[in-house]
Parts: structure tokens; C-alpha cells; sequence
């Protein structure tokens, strides 16, 4: 019998097409349904792929017993109960990749009409008017673009400035050197020496506490006079207070925003009235291409979920065993958080951009290798990249296509039985980028003794986990705890675990610190006004 699949929200129809062509699968194609049609249509059918229009709730996946795979054309999986799904084991599949080149045009539309004036020249034009001196433009050859995130986005706007004979620098620090190669754009090292060099500044990172607001008035006011400013990524990357401010100034020749730290813009924000700002409600996606590309995209993944098996693009489902009954869950979150560590100390050492992952394992773990991997490319990836739900299904594509090198190493020593007799699982994660390298390794358990952290570097540690792991590389002299305890003391950070590790008295020692929440960068700057404190990195954990 082939399996059932319904298509809802005007999906567009060579995406249907892909999926009616196959004899195993039988489509209806419905308009958007009212939810109680749904709900008593949608207890026959082995798939949904829909858009934002159709709430996937938990009512909805409680009603659809045959239900295996839900397709989503666009990004966001807000319309959908997504924990849900996992939990009854239907894959979530999404299409995060299909909007890249409208953004991209979108904002070479907003840049050439900023330079040359279109909005006005067409408003002056349905006015009756005919005047050209005021409309004298500029052009965009020979102005050095300056991209902060050179992801899929960010990628696509490099080559097409190439077309318009604009040099192209770039800031993201999480891209390996091959990629800003392959684009033929130039690595600034820091974001000040890229707002240096900038005369149009784009951002295209996520919204992350790292890029909120990372485009202040201070940053803003590095730019040379003259230089424009554009946000097609997400609202309060760039400052909107400040933004209006310098170009009110006129310290700033234009700028273009499509998203706004609250959607839909207030009627009487301040940005409605700054002068030189091209506005636009968050239309970057809103192409016919890009709606039908991310249509095909989904449908092609749902088929080959629902024919092949292939889960690959889904992104919720993971494996939660080891073959053997055991539970491996603590081991994947271990290997994500080791793989944490060792991320935030190669950043602290100033190697951002990671070359390879490879993670070493003992026998029992032998089944889910792919699942570590994933794991710790999770625990790479996480911090620093866009996509609405990166999670253990999608972390490994998602590195190999950033160039990271993902490998196994078989065969760690098993460790010995822990105090209930279970076995334990072994893990080691050695990251390496930058010319650098470090291993970050744990124990962890299949039943609920809480992992642990065994080494970090050459440094033998034994630290659980938890919020907030700080990891400080100081001169093995008397009176360094003391001093550490007290600036965290004084911070009102609770130091739940210390363990200082040396390799030779006097020599270099390390302090790995579990705190219960967050430490900010004032702490960390004290601490490493410290004397004898070498180096402080500050590693927030996940642990969900
Ligand atoms: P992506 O994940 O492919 O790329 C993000 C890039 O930002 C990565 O290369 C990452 O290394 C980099 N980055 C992360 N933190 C950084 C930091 N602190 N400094 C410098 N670089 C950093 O994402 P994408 O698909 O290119 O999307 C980029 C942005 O555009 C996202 O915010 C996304 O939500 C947004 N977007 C907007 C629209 C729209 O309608 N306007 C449509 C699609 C996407």
C-alpha cells in the first residue's frame, strides 16, 4: 500500500510534482484546512508537509497515529510541536537552505537603491517632478564590503559583489581559511579591522549573545565617514537607536534594514523617520524561487524519509541506545560539552575556526560513533551558527559542509566498573584548528551517575559538568585559589566544584572551576588581572 502523504498551505507545484511522481506515495494537495478538518483528516496519513499557516500541534500529532514524517517548506519550526514529535518519534524536516540567494539580491537591490536614489527618484517621478541634480547617485564599484558572518548567506552576497568590482573583507572567525579562499575574500582578523576597511558593512551571523548588538555606537563611529550599514539578518545585530543617530549625524551616508528587534516596526519607531534608510518588512525570503526552492528541498527530503529511511535532513530524532540496551544519552551530551571545552580554550588561544573533530570512544560506544560525532560537532557548532534547530541529525552535514574533517579513533581504554558496578563509557574529543590542538576527555554513564570531565590538555582534572565551566591556565605559586575565590566571591559567583591540576610543582597549572550560572566578562577580566592568571576561558555548558 503506498504510503499517504498530505500537502497543505500552497506548497509550491513542482515540489508536489517530485513527490506525485513516485508510485509509492499517494498525495492529496488541500488548501489550508481549518483545525478541527484537520484534525479528523489527519489520522490516515503517513506524512504533512505544510508551511507556517498549519499549526502542527501537540493535538494534531496526538491525532495522527500513522504519522512518520512532517515536512516543513521554509525555516521555522515555531508552527510546530517539535518535542512532540521527537518524543513519538516523528521526524521533523525543515528547509533552511533555500532562501540564501534572495536575501543576498535583496540586498543588492537595497544597496543600488540607496546609491542611486530609486526610492525617491520614483516618488519624485509619480509627483509630477522631473529632477535629475537632485537625484546625483554613487556607485558601488570600488567600495569595500565588509560582511561580519560568512555563511550561506554572507557567501552568496561575497561572489555577487565580485560582479560589481567591490573588494570584498570579511569577519567571521568561525570560518576556516579554505572558505574565505574559495570566495576570494579577504580575512579581517578582528571586527575593528574590518569596520576599519568598510565602506558597506553587512551582517549575516545569527542573533546570538555574542551578536546582539554587536553593531553599537562605538562600532558604528569606526566606520569611515560616508559608509552605509545594512541588516538582512536579524533584528538587534545592529544597534537601531544608534543606527538612527548616526544617520541623523550624517556620519553615515545610508543604510537598509528587513528585520527589527520587535516585528512588525512600531508606527512611530524612530527608524520610520531616519533620513537615508531604506526600510523593508522582512521580506528577504520572499521570492517565487526561494519559496519553490525550499518546496522542492522539503519534498525531496519527506520522500526519501518516507521511501529510503534516510533521515539525515530530519531534525529532531537521535539515537538514545547503544545496541545493548544501554542508555548512551549522558555519553552524546558528554561529548558535546568535552567538545565545548575544547572549542572555547582553542578560541582563547585565538584559533576560532576548527579544521577537525575526532572522537575517540571505548568499545561499548562502538555503535553510536556517528552519534558522538554529531554530538560534538553540536557542541562546536551550537555557539556560533544560524539554523533554527541544529541538533544531532543535521550537526554532522553541517560541519563537513564548513570543511570541518570529522573522524573516529576506536578503541580507548575502557574504564574501570564506577561505584555501582555499571560500566562507564570513555571519551576523548581532540579538536584541532588553527595550527593547534587540544583534548578535552570524560567519563560518562548509562545510568544516573552524573559525567565527568577527566582531562583537559596534558592536565588531568575530575570536575562534573554544570552550568558554567571556567577554565583558568595560571603559575602553580601559592595564593592563586585564594585570590580566584575572591574575585568570583566577590561577583556573587558560586564555585560549586575547584580542581587545580599541575604537571610539575611550580610549573604551569590549570584550574577547572564549576560555577552555578553565568560569569560575565567583567569576572573574567578581573580574573585575568590577576597575577600568575595566564589565560581565562569561560565555557557555558549545555546540558539540554
Ligand atoms: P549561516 O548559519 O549559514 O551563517 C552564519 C554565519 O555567521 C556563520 O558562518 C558563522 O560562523 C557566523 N558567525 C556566527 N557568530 C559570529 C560572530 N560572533 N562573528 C562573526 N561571525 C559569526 O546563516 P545564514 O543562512 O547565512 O543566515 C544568516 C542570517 O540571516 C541569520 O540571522 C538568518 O536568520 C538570517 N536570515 C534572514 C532572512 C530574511 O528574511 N531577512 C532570511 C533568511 C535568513
Amino acid at each position: 500500500m503506498p504510503y499517504r502523504v498530505l500537502v497543505t498551505d500552497d506548497i509550491d507545484a513542482e515540489g508536489v510534482a517530485l513527490l506525485a511522481a513516485e508510485p509509492d506515495l499517494a498525495v492529496d494537495e488541500v488548501p489550508t484546512l481549518p483545525r478541527d478538518e484537520l484534525l479528523a483528516r489527519i489520522g490516515v496519513y503517513d506524512a504533512l508537509v505544510g508551511r507556517s499557516a498549519t499549526r502542527i500541534s501537540a493535538e494534531l500529532l496526538r491525532a495522527a497515529p500513522r504519522l512518520a514524517v512532517v515536512g516543513r517548506a521554509g525555516v521555522g519550526v515555531d508552527n510546530i510541536a517539535v518535542d512532540l514529535a521527537t518524543e513519538l518519534g516523528i521526524a521533523v524536516i525543515n528547509a533552511p537552505a533555500g532562501n540564501s540567494v534572495a536575501v543576498a539580491e535583496l540586498f543588492f537591490g537595497a544597496m543600488l537603491g540607496l546609491v542611486r536614489h530609486i526610492p525617491q527618484a520614483d516618488q519624485s517621478m509619480h509627483e509630477g517632478a522631473w529632477d535629475r541634480p537632485a537625484l546625483m547617485g554613487s556607485e558601488l564599484r570600488g567600495r569595500t564590503l565588509g560582511i561580519v558572518g560568512l555563511g550561506r548567506i554572507g557567501g552568496e552576497i561575497a561572489a555577487r559583489a565580485h560582479a560589481f568590482a567591490m573588494p570584498v573583507i570579511a569577519y567571521d572567525p568561525y570560518a576556516g581559511d579554505a572558505r574565505f579562499h574559495a570566495l576570494r575574500v579577504r580575512r579581517a582578523a578582528t571586527l575593528d579591522e574590518l569596520l576599519s576597511q568598510s565602506m558597506v558593512l553587512t551582517v549575516h551571523t545569527p542573533l546570538t549573545d555574542e551578536t546582539r548588538g554587536m553593531i553599537g555606537a562605538r562600532e558604528l563611529g569606526r566606520l569611515a565617514p560616508g559608509a552605509i550599514v545594512a541588516n538582512l539578518a536579524r533584528g538587534g545585530i545592529v544597534d537601531e537607536r544608534a543606527l538612527a543617530e548616526a544617520l541623523r549625524r550624517g556620519h553615515l551616508a545610508g543604510a537598509a534594514l528587513d528585520v527589527y528587534t520587535t516585528e512588525p516596526l512600531s508606527v512611530g519607531h524612530v527608524l520610520r523617520s531616519a533620513p537615508h534608510l531604506v526600510l523593508m518588512p522582512h521580506i528577504g525570503a520572499s521570492t517565487v524561487e526561494a519559496q519553490r526552492s525550499v518546496a522542492v528541498d522539503v519534498c525531496r527530503a519527506v520522500r526519501d524519509a518516507l521511501l529510503r529511511g534516510e533521515l539525515s535532513r530530519s531534525i529532531n530524532a537521535a539515537p538514545a541506545d547503544d545496541g545493548r540496551g544501554g542508555d548512551v544519552r549522558p555519553a552524546l551530551m558528554l561529548a558535546r560539552q568535552l567538545a565545548a571545552v575544547g572549542r572555547a580554550l582553542l578560541a582563547t588561544r585565538g584559533a576560532r575556526a576548527i579544521d577537525r573533530i575526532d572522537v575517540s570512544s571505548g568499545e561499548a560506544l562502538s555503535g553510536v560513533s556517528d552519534a558522538l560525532l554529531a554530538a560534538a560537532a553540536l557542541g562546536v557548532l551550537a555557539p556560533v551558527l544560524a539554523h533554527e534547530r541544529l541538533n544531532l541529525i543535521n550537526a554532522r552535514a553541517l560541519a563537513a559542509a564548513r570543511g570541518i574533517a570529522l573522524s573516529t579513533t576506536e578503541g580507548a581504554a575502557e574504564p574501570p566498573a564506577l561505584e555501582q558496578g555499571a560500566a562507564a563509557y570513555s571519551l576523548g574529543v581532540r579538536l584541532t584548528g588553527g595550527g593547534q590542538e587540544v583534548t578535552v576527555s570524560g567519563l560518562a554513564h548509562p545510568a544516573t551517575v552524573s559525567p565527568r570531565i577527566t582531562g583537559i590538555g596534558a592536565f588531568d582534572v575530575d570536575i562534573h559538568p554544570r552550568g558554567t565551566l571556567l577554565i583558568l591556565a595560571n603559575r602553580d605559586v601559592p595564593g592563586v585559589i585564594g585570590r580566584v575565590g575572591t574575585v568570583l566571591g566577590a561577583a556573587g559567583v558560586n564555585i560549586a566544584e575547584y580542581h587545580q591540576a599541575r604537571l610539575a610543582q611550580g610549573g604551569e597549572a590549570l584550574a577547572a572551576v564549576a560555577v552555578d550560572g553565568t560569569v560575565g566578562d567583567d569576572v573574567r577580566h578581573a580574573l585575568l588581572a590577576l597575577p600568575d592568571v595566564h589565560s581565562a576561558t569561560v565555557v557555558p555548558l549545555p546540558t539540554e
